[in-house]
Order: C-alpha cells, then sequence, then structure tokens
C-alpha cells in the first residue's frame, strides 16, 4: 500500500529597500522599507508556494511564474498562492497542515498573524487552523539582522485525495 502523504519545504528571501510597501502573508505591514521584488515581494507567500510545489513535485515558483516575464510584474502573491493551489489539486493533492516561520528584524509582526492566517487560509480554501504562523528576529545579526532583508522558511504536509 503506498503512502498518500508527502512534505515539502521553501525558503526565500528578499531584499529590503526604504519607501516600499512591506508584504507579508498576503497583508500589508505599516513600515518604512519593503520588498524589492519583481512581484509584491511577499517573502512568506512565496516560501509557502514552493514548499507546496515541493511537495507535489511541480518543480518551483521561478519555473511556473518566470522573474522575467510581465505578466507578473509586481503581481499581487496571492494570486501566485492561488494558481500554487489549482496545480497542487489538478494533481489531487489537499493541503493537509502548512507551518511558516518568517525571519525579520522589525517591525513586529505578532499582532499581524491571525490577519495574515485569515488571509492566507481564504485565498487557499482551507481553515485558518492548517496555516501555522510563527515569527523570529535574528538576534541583530547577519543580513536580516541589519534589516537588509526577510526570509521565510515553510514546510507542508499534503495529501493525496483522488488519482493514483
Ligand atoms: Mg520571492
Amino acid at each position: 500500500m503506498g503512502c498518500n502523504f508527502r512534505i515539502g519545504n521553501g525558503y526565500d528571501v528578499h531584499r529590503l529597500a526604504e519607501g516600499l510597501p512591506l508584504w507579508l502573508g498576503g497583508i500589508e505591514v505599516a513600515h518604512s522599507k519593503g520588498c524589492v521584488a519583481h512581484s509584491d515581494g511577499d517573502v512568506l507567500i512565496h516560501a509557502l508556494c514552493d514548499a507546496l510545489l515541493g511537495a507535489a513535485n511541480l518543480r518551483d515558483i521561478g519555473h511556473h511564474f518566470p522573474d522575467n516575464d510581465a505578466a507578473y510584474k509586481n503581481i499581487d502573491s496571492k494570486i501566485l498562492l492561488q494558481k500554487v493551489m489549482d496545480l497542487l489539486r489538478k494533481k489531487g493533492y489537499e493541503l493537509v497542515n502548512a507551518d511558516i516561520t518568517l525571519i525579520l528584524q522589525r517591525p513586529k509582526i505578532q499582532s499581524f498573524i491571525e490577519k495574515m492566517q485569515q488571509r492566507l487560509s481564504a485565498v487557499m480554501q482551507v481553515s485558518q487552523e492548517q496555516i501555522s504562523l510563527k515569527a523570529t528576529t535574528s538576534e541583530g545579526i547577519g543580513f536580516v539582522g541589519r534589516e537588509e532583508g526577510v526570509a521565510a522558511y515553510a514546510t507542508v504536509l499534503v495529501e493525496k485525495v483522488k488519482g493514483s
């Protein structure tokens, strides 16, 4: 009997620059800096997309949405996440759960976690309980600590619910 469960992991980094909007977990967080990117730079969603694609052996986000394609210029990453969920479901998979860690020095995002969970679960058409979000600083060291960038890790479990 084959196993119907598969795991996936994703990692993403974006550079921070003054005066750009900061999109994290599908919401805009008020801050003096935002992510430099071809899309809206939502590093949390990008890591999540890569974890989902990895779990279903569907390559990665850059394969499906190339950053030299004008169609994806400044695109809302929630649209990419929606497309990734479509790809996943087309292959017969459903999300079991996702566990995501955001690594940034500033601002504190504890107060935004619930809104991010709401937003992501609505986009993915799953329950809020399936999306765990955590945040940590890097204790002032490295590129995150110097506030030069923000990083995210995502782990997901998916289950084959149809097809062979
Ligand atoms: Mg990215």
